[in-house]
């Protein structure tokens, strides 16, 4: 009798529990379909600064959902900030940004206010998430890094490798507060590079990769770790519908200097989640979606403790996160009678004002690349390179060059302009079609140089690289992010 009971009472929560959970992913699929309503338009791209989320932290204070706390200053002086949220029993951390240059989570967090102070048909979800959980934040952890887009801090330390010695008052700032607050569970909010895909012989990116960290180098499980892959499993669940096979795992070897492995240790189930490359998304605003998603679906997992009935098998099987995509690949392409397939990635650098983001297309890979893919992919077979030409004219000339007739200049063979009687800007130049160069020289395409060339069939321009961007010579002429002045 008293088992039935028993029985009878755990099948009730069991079966309430997968009603709570069935329901509210139904809402969190309507909140993604609604996203631009949470999406914090005052954060337009990745390269916001510090200055820029002060005002939007204030924001929040004064719609009371955060209390906003100075937790330290970085090498520069900038505040380092800590944010609370609700008055639940169990305790989140998130942090992000303690690489400078790895942005999409910090825009995300603040997606993530948006969405927790709205007042709209989700009160009962945004309810149930501030009366379970306390949520913290530590957005944009490395402030100096990020004011010039760089991964280190300006003592030019990797604030991810600080964690043993502390010697930044960033990295300072982030132990001070775990072991203040010795949260339940902690997210470690980073970038990687776009050119991961999600395992071998694919063509997927690791749009995101996840990690439980290992609290020691024999990589044992122990409760603590579990919970972090099992809210994880949740978490890829609900993002696998988003982004089907684009989601990876990182690689588990330990680093006792890192956070992440530092605070599993503590006692914190620690998730390291990695944003990484979308097809045509090379802001990473979609991405920033996928984020919002992700976190407000771990909130909710952890709210109705639907993790705990994962099965930690799905995240061991996640694939590895495998280097091996390029930003373009031309295969079978002939160079010389040689069949030849090129490698090619756009290397990205911050403008001099620090306000845009210029690429700079080199010649990675000439080799078999059978087992390499791209994020944009020709087959040039009958196709042959052919080296660019330089054009003389003068500035005044340039100026007045309209898209169009710099397409029609690559039809003929120049891929490159000289003026005449005055040199002319080394480095990016923004929305042209045509590179500027001061020398008189031939440039030849070979590995690890600029990737600027013209395919050609039977003496027909079909296809130009100009500084590793792919342009049809067919289509209408646009003009580039950016050429070179070389
Ligand atoms: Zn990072």
């Amino acid at each position: 009798m008293k088992c039935k009971t028993c029985l009878l009472i755990f099948l009730l929560v069991f079966t309430s529990l997968g009603g709570y959970a069935q329901q509210s992913l139904k809402e969190i699929e309507l909140i993604w379909q609604n996203y631009d309503r949470y999406r914090e338009p005052a954060i337009k791209s990745r390269l916001f600064k510090h200055s820029d989320l002060l005002p939007l932290m204030q924001k929040h204070v004064q719609s009371n959902l955060l209390i906003n706390e100075i937790i330290g200053e970085s090498v520069e002086k900038r505040s380092i900030h800590h944010l609370t949220a609700g008055k639940g029993k169990t305790k989140v951390l998130f942090w992000s940004q303690m690489h400078g240059d790895e942005a999409t989570a910090t825009m995300a967090l603040f997606d993530l206010f948006n969405f927790l102070s709205a007042n709209d048909q989700f009160n009962a979800l945004r309810g149930k998430i501030l009366n379970n959980l306390e949520l913290h934040f530590a957005p944009m952890l490395n402030p100096d890094g990020a004011q010039i887009w760089t991964r280190r801090n300006s003592m030019n330390i990797d604030l991810n490798r600080d964690a043993k010695n502390l010697a930044t008052p960033e990295a300072r700032a982030l132990m001070n507060l775990g072991k203040q607050l010795k949260p339940d569970f902690a997210f470690n909010l980073h970038d990687q590079s776009t050119l991961y895909a999600a395992g071998k012989n694919t063509k997927n990116p690791a749009t995101i990769s996840f990690l439980a960290p290992a609290y020691n180098h024999l990589k044992e499980m122990n409760a603590v770790r579990t919970k972090a892959v099992q809210l994880i499993t949740s978490i890829n669940r609900a993002m696998q519908t988003k982004i089907p096979a684009q989601v990876a795992k990182y690689n588990d070897t330990h680093d006792s200097t890192c956070f992440g492995d530092t605070f599993q240790g503590m006692g914190i189930s620690t998730i390291l989640i990695e944003s990484g490359g979308y097809q045509d998304d090379p802001d990473k605003q979609f991405i920033r979606k996928i984020n919002f998603y992700g976190l407000l679906t771990a909130l909710d997992a952890i709210t109705s403790q639907s993790y705990l009935n994962e099965e930690p098998k799905t995240y061991w099987a996640l694939p590895i996160n495998n280097r091996s995509l390029h930003d373009l690949i031309i295969r079978n392409v002939t160079i010389q009678n040689d069949n030849v397939n090129l490698g090619i990635n756009r290397n990205q650098s911050l403008s001099s004002d620090f306000m845009m983001m210029n690429y700079r297309g080199i010649i990675v890979k000439i080799a078999d690349l059978d087992s390499s893919f791209a994020y944009q992919e020709i087959d040039a077979h009958g196709l042959s390179l052919v080296n660019g030409r330089t054009k003389m004219m003068t500035k005044a000339k340039w100026e007045q060059l309209t898209s169009s007739k710099e397409i029609k200049l690559i039809k003929k063979g120049y891929l490159f302009v000289k003026w005449k009687n005055e040199s002319s800007p080394v480095g990016p130049i923004r929305n042209r079609i045509l590179n500027l160069t001061n020398a008189e020289m031939h440039f030849k395409p070979t590995f690890a140089t600029p990737a600027n060339f013209i395919l050609v069939k039977e003496k027909n321009p079909i296809y130009a690289i100009m500084n590793g961007f792919l342009i049809d010579l067919s289509a209408k002429a646009k003009p580039l992010v950016n050429t070179m002045g070389y």
